[in-house]
């Protein structure tokens, strides 16, 4: 807060597709989607639409003994786009939720078959989940987790696969594969008691955009199920197309157990989570009441049905306007407008998934020594940016793009080339 003094905060007085705009008019190009929430940019007018006809009809009702049609629908669509085995929905109202609720539901999972040493849970360092105390345990980021540490349960941590470590000249699918060895060694030595893996699949997001290969995924996948240990993918960040496909996992061809979904769920217009999961695993809990199975969690505005509505419209933008397609046009463009910064002085990586391209800056190119963090070499580039209208936020030294789809590739150089100045103006030495 106290940084505010310097740079004040910016109200908002208006937005539309990319554009946000202040009361003095100035105009800022929201190239980071509001925090990876937004897809098909502010006041989209077929979301405003939809959630106008929404408001006229139901806004809200208790998502326990009721339902209504757009937590109906939107479960059906959601089930018919995820990977095949996924058929039941439950629903939150953020990414952090979801995380707790797929870990919950993981470990009352194995307590219900009877296996109650089933405790723990696998992460991989560099990890991030969310914010709340579960969910911030399963993550690996210390500059979110460490002062808590007192706090949180303990977790089985295993070596990411982040391809920003391998080798010179080892491609990211070897570099992944030969991780995974510590997966392995991981799942042999706590199968007994580990009720689930979580994993951001394919990128790691608050942890730097740090990306590793699909094979990983795959393997992970059938070792979990060789192990007897539940897959869950956090797919909050990754999700609704960002990796180029609709779900991370389907680059590896997976189903995970558990897959926790949010932010550009809605579009990026309202707080909506889901965990979608297997009848096996919604089976455990289906039982008499006397049995005392079930799956007690619930937060106030489950399934909430503006929410769901704003969801329903985002996915039918998807149906109806080959936005993957067209994506890979916009990542191309990225890919392009991006490519010279990988010469500069100053950058070690230049990487990308599909719609999230990250640059990563360091002090010493050829040691890839670290800037010190006191320097905030990463906001300076930010401060840089938004001073000619350009919203990016730096994660440590990582400055990344991650636009609502519907940039264009002219706006996509115009990111670019401010970030380029930014860069340029930090890193002097
Ligand atoms: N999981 C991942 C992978 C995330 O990136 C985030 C948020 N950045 C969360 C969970 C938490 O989501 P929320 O902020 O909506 O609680």
């Amino acid at each position: 807060m106290k940084d505010h003094e310097q740079f004040p905060l910016i109200p908002v007085k208006r937005a539309q597709g990319v554009w946000l705009e202040d009361y003095d008019g100035k105009r800022y190009l929201d190239a980071i989607s509001s925090w990876w929430v937004n897809l098909f940019g502010h006041c989209n007018p077929r979301i405003n639409a939809a959630l106008r006809d929404q408001l006229d009809q139901l806004e809200h009702v208790l998502l326990a003994g009721f339902t209504h049609e757009p937590v109906i629908e939107l479960s059906e669509r959601l089930i018919r786009l995820a990977p095949a085995g996924l058929t039941r929905c439950f629903y939150a109202d953020s990414g952090s939720a979801a995380v707790e609720i797929a870990l919950k539901m993981s470990y009352h999972y194995w307590r219900n078959a009877g296996q109650t040493n089933k405790t723990k849970f696998i992460t991989l360092t560099n990890s991030y989940h969310g914010e709340t105390l579960g969910a911030l345990a399963a993550g690996n980021v210390a500059l979110y987790k460490e002062i808590y540490a007192p706090l949180l349960m303990e977790v089985i941590s295993v070596t990411s696969p982040d391809c920003f470590y391998r080798e010179a000249g080892e491609s990211c699918s070897d570099y992944s594969r030969r991780m995974f060895a510590h997966m392995e060694q991981a799942l042999e030595k706590h199968a007994a008691e580990a009720c689930a893996v979580i994993v951001e699949p394919l990128v790691q997001c608050a942890g730097g955009m740090r990306m590793y290969d699909p094979v990983y995924l795959t393997l992970l996948r059938e070792a979990c199920s060789r192990h007897g240990v539940h897959l869950i993918a956090d797919e909050v960040a990754v999700g609704f197309g960002r990796t180029g496909t609709m779900f991370a996992c389907e680059q590896a061809n997976i189903t995970p157990d558990f897959l926790c979904l949010g932010k550009g769920l809605t579009g990026g217009y309202l707080p909506l989570s889901a965990v979608l999961t297997t009848d096996e695993i919604y089976q455990a809990f289906y039982d008499d009441y006397a049995t005392r199975r079930g799956f007690l969690h619930s937060h106030s505005y489950t399934g909430n049905a503006l929410a769901c509505r704003a969801a329903l419209a985002t996915l039918e933008i998807f149906e109806q306007d080959n936005v993957l397609e067209n994506n890979q046009q916009l990542a191309r463009a990225m890919r392009n407008a991006s490519a010279h910064f990988a010469d500069h002085a100053h950058v070690a990586e230049v990487r990308q998934t599909g719609m999230i391209l990250a640059i990563e800056m360091v002090l010493d190119k050829a040691t890839r020594t670290s800037y010190p963090w006191q320097e905030r070499c990463g906001l300076r580039v930010c401060q840089h940016a938004l001073e000619n209208g350009v919203l990016l936020r730096p994660l440590g030294d990582v400055i990344y793009f991650m636009p609502p789809y519907v940039i264009t590739p002219d706006e996509i150089k115009h990111v670019a080339e401010m970030a380029w100045r930014g860069i340029t103006l930090a890193t002097r030495d």
